[in-house]
């Protein structure tokens, strides 16, 4: 517990539209621990998606420093921030994103074959995950032949498969019905405290975000603590 695998110091984004500059994020201070699962709590448009792709080096900066895993992210070199995407994150989106032509058990050992990972062993770790939500009987399913709430545990179970140390998720259950929404949450939140994998998890529902450890919003661009 308490060491940190994500630091975020003095972090600035802005994106310039229509010859606008528009602040985003301003002098974030964050740190992610070991072991905790925090909510990013905010109204549409005020930059969740936005600190999560930073936080995921799928988008760049304007100004400050992140440190994954004691690494600075100005120190990495293109191959080894893919390695770090690749081995260290995992990702959740809204939309479930799953490969429409494979099984539910491919698109889950699809992590694993991309890390290099043997099919054998791929496939036996594959249907190890499904069996945690108890999708192994819908190993064989593709994505059409699930309903929302499975093919986005299906989602889940791909992020996680590979044994990250730190789950992103953008709001993962914001394409679900309300009641499948929480049993969604609920089933995410058991996984990643079992598994032991910290989270940062985007959400506009202060409901859901109330089951995690801490939460944080944006004000103006500011990060604020709504619960510590
Ligand atoms: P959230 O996920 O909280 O809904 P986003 O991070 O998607 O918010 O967007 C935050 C703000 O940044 C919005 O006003 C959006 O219009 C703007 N924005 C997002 N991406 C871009 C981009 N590529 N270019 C310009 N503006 C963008
Ligand atoms: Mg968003």
């Amino acid at each position: 517990m308490n060491k940190p695998l994500l630091e975020i110091i003095n972090l600035s984004k802005s994106y310039v539209q229509a010859g606008e500059r528009l602040e985003i994020l301003k002098n974030i201070d964050f740190t992610l621990n070991s072991g905790e699962m925090v909510a990013l709590v905010a109204p549409s448009g005020v930059g969740k998606s936005t600190f999560l792709h930073i936080l995921g080096l799928l988008d760049h900066f304007d100004s400050g420093e992140i440190v994954i895993l004691g690494e600075k992210i100005s120190s990495l070199n293109e191959d080894r921030a893919a390695q770090i995407r690749l081995k260290s994150y995992g990702f959740v989106y809204q939309a479930h994103h799953l490969l429409p032509e494979f099984t539910a058990l491919e698109n889950v050992m699809m992590p694993l074959l991309i890390a290099g990972v043997n099919k054998t062993q791929a496939k036996e770790k594959g249907m190890e995950a499904l069996a945690l939500f108890n999708l192994d009987s819908r190993a064989m399913h593709k994505p059409s032949q699930l309903s929302g709430g499975e093919q986005q545990r299906v989602a889940i179970l791909r992020a996680i498969v590979h044994r990250p140390s730190i789950l992103l998720a953008d709001e993962p259950t914001g394409n679900l019905d309300v009641q499948t929404a929480d049993l969604v949450f609920d089933e995410l939140k058991n996984l990643v405290q079992k598994l032991g994998i910290s989270a940062l998890i985007a959400t506009h529902s202060l409901e859901l975000a109330e089951k995690m450890d801490r939460i944080v919003t944006f004000d103006k661009g500011s990060l604020k603590f709504l619960k510590k």
